[in-house]
């Protein structure tokens, strides 16, 4: 049997299993709010250009309006200005949107501690458990978060959510062979990350060393710490920063 047709075969009969990671987009899909003196991300937003009426009798569709860092969603390297000579999001070679995923746990710390950071013993912890973080793929780092992304309030949490700690993103950037880091919250960084120093530790080293973030991931709990595959799509916006993504997770049952 071919590779395509042993893969096709155990997607059918469920050795492997597809997870959709993604948040569904709609005007209720919680975005990240700014300081007012800030720019701020538009909602995600549908405008009706017709519905099988006289604008269009047997058609209906949408303009859409969003910001590329709308729901779940890729943070290109030209992000952040540590990252400003690096690539946009049209710019990422394919094969890295097909990659392995290491799954760190720490929902139970972050549900006692909406601030909490992850540390870098917490990730040297779990490669003693389970080996070394997959080269040149996504360390995924789930809080639980994802339960309270039905509602802004909870899932926003008045700017307390949970994190990395600054020497925690520095060692991932320098010392760890990691494409880029994905979360539940709705940024890499913690809410309080604006108080770090550097400010936005996460989107400060990482993106600065050419790495990638996902956020607003979801079901993370389905996927187990090592043999996962993720498949990132976002869109090929042209300069762009970042881009709304539909992110899967092969997983091997
Ligand atoms: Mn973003």
């Amino acid at each position: 049997m071919s590779v395509l047709a042993g893969f096709v075969a155990a997607l059918a009969d469920g050795d492997l299993e597809l997870v959709d990671l993604t948040a569904p987009l709609s005007a209720d899909t919680p975005v990240l709010r700014l300081p007012d003196q800030f720019g701020q991300a538009h909602r995600f937003s549908l405008s009706e250009i017709s519905r099988y009426d006289e604008r269009g009798p047997a058609w209906y569709w949408n303009n859409i309006a969003t910001s590329e860092h709308t729901g779940t969603h890729l943070d290109a390297p030209v992000h952040w200005v540590t990252g400003r000579t690096g690539g946009d999001v049209a710019e990422i070679p394919v094969r890295r949107l097909v990659r392995p995923a290491a799954v760190l746990d720490l929902s139970a710390e972050a549900a006692a501690d909406p601030d909490f950071l992850l540390q870098t013993g917490h990730v040297q912890g779990w490669i003693d458990r389970h080996g070394p973080l997959p080269a040149g793929g996504w360390l995924l780092y789930r809080t639980g978060w994802d339960a309270r992304s039905g509602d802004e309030e909870q899932f926003l949490n008045g700017g307390r959510t949970p994190g990395i700690a600054p020497e925690c993103a520095r060692w991932l950037a320098e010392q760890t062979p990691i494409l880029g880091v994905g979360v539940e919250t709705v940024g890499t960084d913690a809410g309080a990350a604006h108080g770090f120093d550097p400010p936005f530790p996460c989107h400060h080293e990482l993106l600065g060393r050419g790495r990638y973030g996902l956020t607003q991931l979801r079901n993370l709990a389905h996927l187990p710490p090592t043999g996962s595959v993720l498949i990132v799509a976002p869109l090929p916006i042209v300069n762009g920063s970042g881009s709304p993504c539909r992110v899967l997770a092969l997983v091997p049952r």
